[in-house]
Formats: C-alpha cells, sequence, structure tokens
C-alpha cells in the first residue's frame, strides 16, 4: 500500500483488527521507507449481507453462526452436519438474491420454511428460539399450526 507520506510500498502491519462490526478489517500499517503510520480498511467485494437487528443494530451475516443454530436446533435429530452446511448454504444464496440488507426476522423465517421440509422436530425447536417461547402452551400452539397446515396441505 503506498504510504502517503514517501509514496513508497514497502510496509508492514502493525495491526489488525475487526471494524464496522465485522464488515471490514482494519489495518494499521507502517511505511518501511519513513516510519509514518497510516491505516487501510479491507472489506469483501462481493455485497456482504448485511442483518438488520430487532435492538435496531446492525451485523454481518455470518453462515457459520446460521449453521451453528441450526445444528443446535437439529441435535440429536437425523439431520447430518452436511445436510445442516448445505441448508445454510441455500439459505444464504435465496438471501443474496434478496440482499444486501434483511431483518433477521426475514431470515429466521427463511430458516423456519427450509428447516421444516427436513425435520420437524428441529423445525419446532429453531421456532422456540426464533420466536422466543416461554411457555409450554407456545410449543402446542406451534405444534397446533403445523398440524393445521399439514391438513390443509391434504
Ligand atoms: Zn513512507
Amino acid at each position: 500500500m503506498r504510504c502517503p507520506a514517501c509514496s513508497s510500498v514497502e510496509d508492514k502491519v502493525v495491526d489488525s483488527r475487526l471494524a464496522d462490526d465485522g464488515l471490514a478489517i482494519r489495518r494499521r500499517r507502517e511505511c518501511l521507507e519513513c516510519g509514518r503510520r497510516f491505516t487501510t480498511f479491507e472489506r469483501v467485494e462481493e455485497a456482504a449481507l448485511v442483518v438488520l437487528k430487532r435492538s435496531g443494530g446492525r451485523e454481518a451475516f455470518i453462515r457459520a453462526k446460521l449453521a451453528a443454530g441450526i445444528r443446535s436446533a437439529a441435535k440429536n435429530r437425523p439431520v447430518g452436519a452436511e445436510a445442516v452446511e448445505a441448508l445454510a448454504a441455500e439459505i444464504e444464496e435465496s438471501l443474496r438474491l434478496e440482499g444486501p440488507e434483511l431483518t433477521s426476522a426475514t431470515i429466521g423465517l427463511r430458516v423456519l420454511e427450509r428447516l421444516r421440509a427436513v425435520d420437524e422436530v428441529a423445525y419446532v425447536r429453531f421456532a422456540s428460539v426464533y420466536k422466543g417461547f416461554e411457555a409450554p402452551g407456545d410449543f402446542a400452539r406451534e405444534i397446533g399450526l403445523l398440524t393445521k397446515r399439514d391438513d390443509e396441505r391434504q
């Protein structure tokens, strides 16, 4: 990176950290020629997916985080690690078509749609986290909805 003081392109990175809620990497560099320190920001060229959180905050979409959520919902269920990864990848692809900014509610719903076709127990578990179930009645209601939709499909 060209030094703003002496135009040398020889530098070393002295510090590197995440910036902009993980959407960028901030690097502190030092010119090897004149010792001037300057900062660069590195971003993914592909438009990053941004999650608009319920709290009003924004953060980078991280597929591994989504996969972890699905994995935990599918724990002890006949849904293999590869299926979880494939599901996360598939969901990310569909989100990218809508992006670049999506609410966490939209993402949660997309997961629910896909997960339901894979495993209904994992679906209900994910729904319980996503919808913030607090009482056993919440589960009963969700399962009632599942059953009802099944009836409608027949
Ligand atoms: Zn320099």
